[in-house]
């Protein structure tokens, strides 16, 4: 049955309106490395130098990139972390 929208009650708009945007997804796995693009975990980020990517407790030992404990959503913040991370360290390794 077609019904204007100006012609639903407002509480039925209401609910409606709740349904959509309470509506709840939940993934059920994921593909594996087989898609795999970035991973968690890495050297902690608190064990370097955040302006020269240096260990706290190895001197002249550095980290960047996938390496370290940093995971960018999908969309070039991996690469930008990785090029920017090196960057950086290439000023004082
Ligand atoms: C399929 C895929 C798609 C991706 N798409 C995107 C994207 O669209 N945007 C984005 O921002 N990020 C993307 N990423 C993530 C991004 O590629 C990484 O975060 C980034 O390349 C990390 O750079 P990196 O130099 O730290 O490490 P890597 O690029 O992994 O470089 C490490 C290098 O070290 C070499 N190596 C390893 N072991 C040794 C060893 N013992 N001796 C010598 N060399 C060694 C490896 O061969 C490799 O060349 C993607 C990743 C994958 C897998």
């Amino acid at each position: 049955m077609r019904r204007r929208i100006a012609d639903i009650p407002n509480r039925q708009l209401q609910q409606l309106g709740s349904a959509i945007n309470q509506w709840q997804i939940v993934p059920n796995g994921t593909e594996g490395y087989r898609t795999a693009e970035v991973t968690l975990g890495g050297v902690d980020t608190a064990g370097l130098s955040s302006k020269t990517m240096e260990s706290r407790r190895v001197p002249n030992l550095y980290f960047i990139g996938e390496v370290v404990d940093v995971t960018g959503h999908l969309g070039g913040h991996n690469f930008q972390w990785a090029w920017s991370s090196g960057f950086v360290a290439c000023q004082y390794a």
